[in-house]
């Protein structure tokens, strides 16, 4: 059972509780969505939600910076006395001092002047609006009901009125190509948002996008194919100082499982194979950049970087040999390094002599 979500390992101190409210209150059918295996139950029962929230504050230590968080749904188009009920009963956790704020995701085209007011009359801190892609086509192929212009509408709206701003995009949607899902990276930023989160797309089951799978008009990326394009849109965001709060799907909420998902980049790890690559692109283009690729190396990284650099089962060091024929001949954590600096291996070796640095 789900209680307590952990945001991003870049921010230790901050807990979400997620209530999830599946379906309610959305009026379409996204062909990639399955509310139901997205938010991982089935029903939404009011009278759980105190218990929920209770219990998961129990687990969480004093001192953590807290939200209620209202996903899986469109929350600002469920049954209005409902909406109210949820944001009243957050609210009094943030008045006793129990949590900090609110959070909760919609859809941009349930961004309007009066829910807006609304939303100001709680402590709401965080709007994150499921905005997927910037491109019509793509909106129009996957049944999102809502043009790329409302979608931009909604973010400035949301950020007008004082809110933080979370942009969700997807990756590997039906007529998505790698330039739309950067153009969308860089729209999201634009836009100012203060944080993202990037789903590569997975084909749950009981789904029309199942379905087109099926007829053979939709192909879903494979783990290799999401990790690149994924890779590609995070350095977007972190280069607009944007930070990545979630890479795919909860693995730890069986959402995953396989008896939920039918097809596509389905990877428990995911997230962190798409910072893998992240830095590997970042390797090969320093290499590149100091006529280092195809020589022997040593590597000096960032000591917090190490092991992303490395990559799991040192696939990074391995796949620069098989496809580039660069050989790492050392790594050395370095206190002081801001990114990754190849040195060929003989100067290396003298730097090295002179130094006490920790190597791999
Ligand atoms: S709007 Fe959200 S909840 Fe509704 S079908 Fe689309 S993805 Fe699912």
């Amino acid at each position: 059972m789900r209680s307590v979500c952990l945001e991003s390992s870049a921010d230790m101190a901050h807990r979400n509780i997620p209530i999830f409210i599946p379906h309610l209150g959305c009026p379409n059918q996204c062909v990639f969505c399955n509310q139901r295996s997205i938010s991982g139950c089935s029903s939404f029962q009011r009278e759980n939600v105190i218990q929920q929230i209770e219990q998961a504050l129990s687990t969480i230590p004093d001192g953590t910076d807290t939200e209620i968080a209202f996903f899986g749904g469109s929350f600002t188009g469920i049954d209005r006395e409902l909406m109210i009920w949820l944001l009243e009963t957050a609210g009094r956790y943030v008045s006793n001092g129990r949590v900090s704020s609110i959070r909760l995701s919609t859809r941009p085209d349930y961004i309007t002047p009066e829910i807006l007011k609304i939303l100001s009359g709680y402590p709401v801190k965080t709007v994150e609006l499921g905005l997927q892609s910037m491109d019509d086509e793509v909106l129009k192929r996957t049944a999102r009901g809502h043009t790329a212009k409302a979608a931009r509408d909604a973010c400035r709206a949301v950020v007008d009125a004082g809110f933080s701003l979370v942009g969700q995009m997807m990756i590997g949607l039906p007529a998505s190509t790698p330039q739309k899902e950067l153009a969308t990276a860089k729209e999201i930023c634009s836009l100012g948002a203060s944080a993202a989160r990037i789903y590569p797309t997975v084909v749950f089951y009981d789904t029309p996008l199942q379905k087109q799978m099926a007829e053979g008009a939709y192909q879903p990326l494979t783990v290799e194919q999401a990790m690149d394009r994924t890779a590609d849109v995070l350095e977007v965001f972190l280069q607009n100082n944007v930070p990545c709060i979630r890479i795919g799907l909860c693995s730890s909420e069986d959402l995953v499982s396989p008896e939920r998902v039918a097809a596509g980049p389905n990877h428990p790890a995911l997230g962190e194979l798409v910072w893998n690559r992240y830095y590997y692109k970042k390797m090969i283009k320093t290499l590149t950049d100091r006529g280092l690729l195809g020589r022997e190396v040593i590597l000096f990284v960032p000591e917090r970087d190490l092991s992303k650099t490395i990559g799991q089962r040192r696939c990074n060091i391995e796949k620069l040999l098989r496809e580039t024929d660069t050989r790492v001949y050392q790594i050395v954590g370095d206190k002081a390094q801001t990114g990754v600096l190849p040195i060929e291996r003989q100067s290396a070796e003298k730097l090295l002599k002179r130094s006490k640095r920790t190597c791999i």
